[in-house]
């Protein structure tokens, strides 16, 4: 396939994937959020690449390390594979200036709102962020998405009722990824 053809969905994990309780790093408290499973099979099954960006200040901060985010993402992409879904990458940053683990508290561009991540799996994957989309929960996520020219950016909000306050503002809001899949689908 020519290079940087391919129109990715990048998705957030904590809070768009999974239920966000917290610095979420074991498999078994990890707890898909209704109706995720199947939204991401249809994605798959309509062809697009499926790329995770997930901020993990949990490492800087000293609740787990890198390895466990490995172990995890291990685990949830080989689950996934087995329903149907294929994840092509996740990306995560360790990074946030209050850590506690030197080697990760620093200021960086992979942390979102910092586009870093979105790039570099662009690069490693042939993937056009002009023709990709975002799927996130917060304002870092579209604030990410716009920051690296991804061409559509998603905000999953359960208070979907609410108008959203992120600057900028989502190209869409819905009340969790499935009805956001549809969307994208219909
Ligand atoms: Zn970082």
């Amino acid at each position: 396939m020519k290079k940087e053809t391919r129109k990715a969905i990048f998705l957030d994990r904590d809070g768009v994937i999974n239920v966000d309780t917290g610095y979420v790093f074991r498999w078994a408290d990890f707890e898909f959020a209704p109706g995720v499973v199947p939204a991401l099979k249809k994605l798959t099954g309509a062809g697009y690449p499926l790329v995770i960006i997930t901020n993990q200040s949990g490492v800087a901060r000293g609740y787990y390390t890198e390895q466990d985010v490995k172990t995890l993402t291990a685990q949830m992409t080989s689950y996934l594979a087995a329903q149907g879904v294929l994840i092509t990458a996740t990306y995560y940053c360790p990074h946030h200036v209050e850590g506690t683990v030197a080697l990760y508290t620093r200021a960086c561009d992979c942390r979102k709102p910092g586009p870093a991540l979105l790039r570099q799996a662009a690069n490693e994957h042939d993937l056009s962020l002009a023709d990709s989309m975002m799927i996130g929960d917060k304002g870092s996520d579209i604030e990410a998405a716009r920051a690296a020219g991804v061409g559509k950016a998603y905000l999953i909000d359960a208070k979907a009722a609410t108008p959203p306050s992120p600057s900028p503002q989502p190209d869409g809001v819905f009340k969790d990824l499935s009805a956001c899949v549809d969307y994208l689908l219909r």
